[in-house]
């Protein structure tokens, strides 16, 4: 491996260090957290340019600084490359990461006070959906809905009587630990039966919608919410995805002169936020332009695939999955009926070297601070390369953890060992690449 921090190295070494040690962390260990992968060199680089100096308040061609020609091109890629990616009618690229984004959403389209339907954080949704600690659940108000305790799949039918009962003035289509396919076109026939807009989330599947293994949400939603990175293998940032013109433009919004996209940009900047990271947007920019390879479909489909085996071969091993398996990149293991609870196996396994993290089950009878489940993905695993006959042995580390819970620290450093061996013969993006 080539010196890659030459300047830290000599001029901070208490920040190299650190970095070195997190790079050898990843590189001997199975880094399963479902939301996370590898980004490129390509993309560090364009994160770690002079970019970061610049000040472009405004969008492009529209700035409060001058001295932009160039920012203009950098933002203007970014924007290009990610309406192409998913035919989308508008992209703004400024938001600093998911949360900031979907933040952004909620000032497009609302008032505070008014009503939003969305998954409970403990039911597989993300924060900014109106869960209770965060602005989304203080400023606005939640009406919950969530897969089915019994088949762990969401049922269109009660998604659609909570709405006509409720009425919310916006649904969330989005999810961080669900590990089914989300019907969009559903969603949308319920949100126009009620007249409320219909924003999908797609942090965590947006590289399964550009490899065409997710259905796409851009034809059937108002907005379209991501991250660049988690699978999508950017830097950390947020995008929003629009179409141009409001369906609800005379209804909500009649005394606007905005129309929604204008709206999005305005919530975006001046509303949430100052200068956009102009180095970040350029990062953004190069992950974007390896999402619309071949090759990036290829990894989208495989992370799929291996999900699936991965999942096969636990079942086989007699463990349960909640929603009895896996339809995209993450499993949730389902220990209900163990002694053991899900942050005991995430604790054991990840002293064994594989990273992942306890989560809730539907149905789960433990709190949220310990659970019954783990969850578990593939993306990061794919992007080292590794394929369907990987999983299988991926399979017999879990369950030699699981296997041996009680007594974990006699195994873990035989285990830890064969994995962090396993790990060298694969390259890692920005690490070993
Ligand atoms: C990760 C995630 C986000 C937020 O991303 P941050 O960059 O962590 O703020 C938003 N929505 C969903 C569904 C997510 O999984």
């Amino acid at each position: 491996m080539t010196e890659r921090y030459p300047h830290l190295k000599v001029e901070d070494p208490e920040i190299y260090d650190l970095i070195q040690k997190q790079a050898e962390f990843e590189s001997t260990t199975l880094k399963m957290i479902a939301s996370e992968s590898f980004a490129s060199l390509r993309v560090m680089e364009a994160c770690g340019s002079i970019f970061t100096n610049k000040y472009a308040e405004g969008y492009p061609g529209a700035r409060y600084y001058e001295g932009n020609e160039f920012a203009d091109g950098i933002e203007n890629l970014a924007r290009d490359r990610a309406k192409e990616l998913f035919g989308a009618e508008h992209a703004n690229v400024q938001p600093y990461s998911g949360s900031p984004a979907n933040q952004a959403v909620y000032r497009a389209l609302l008032k505070p006070g008014d009503k939003i339907m969305g998954m409970p954080v403990s039911e597989g949704g993300h924060l900014t959906h109106g869960w209770k600690v965060s602005f989304s659940g203080q400023d606005y108000v939640q009406v919950p809905y969530g897969p089915d305790p019994e088949t762990g799949h969401i049922d269109m039918n009660k998604v659609r009587e909570i709405a006509l009962a409720e009425r919310p003035k916006m649904i969330w289509a989005g999810t961080s630990a669900y590990p089914h396919l989300l019907d969009y076109s559903a969603f949308a026939d319920i949100a126009r039966e009620i007249d409320a807009y219909l924003v999908a989330d797609i942090a965590h599947i947006n590289a399964l919608i550009i490899a065409g293994v997710h259905p796409d949400p851009v034809p059937y939603c108002d907005i379209v919410s991501s991250t660049a990175h988690k699978m999508l293998r950017g830097p950390r940032a947020g995008f929003l995805l629009s179409k141009i013109d409001d369906r609800y433009q005379q209804k909500y919004h009649a005394t606007s002169k905005f129309n929604l996209a204008q709206r999005v940009d305005r919530a975006v900047f001046p509303g949430l936020q100052g200068g956009p990271h102009l180095h970040i947007i350029a990062g953004m920019a190069a992950a974007f332009k390896f999402a619309l390879s071949d090759e990036f479909k290829d990894y989208g489909q495989q992370i799929v695939k291996n999900a699936k085996a991965l999942a096969a071969a636990l079942m086989a091993r007699g463990y349960d999955l909640a929603g009895g398996g896996t339809d995209t990149h993450l499993l949730i293991l389902d220990f209900r009926k163990k002694d053991f609870t899900g942050k005991d196996a995430s604790k054991a396994l990840a002293k064994c070297g594989i990273i992942g993290n306890f989560n809730m089950v539907p149905g789960d009878h433990r709190s949220p601070f310990v659970t019954s489940g783990v969850r578990l993905g593939t993306p990061s695993l794919t992007s080292m390369g590794m394929k369907e006959a990987d999983m299988e042995k991926v399979a017999a580390w879990i369950d030699r953890v699981c296997q041996n819970i009680d007594k974990i620290d006699d195994v873990a450093p035989a285990i830890r060992q064969e994995i962090a061996d396993f790990c060298k013969s694969f390259k890692i993006p920005g690490i070993s690449e």
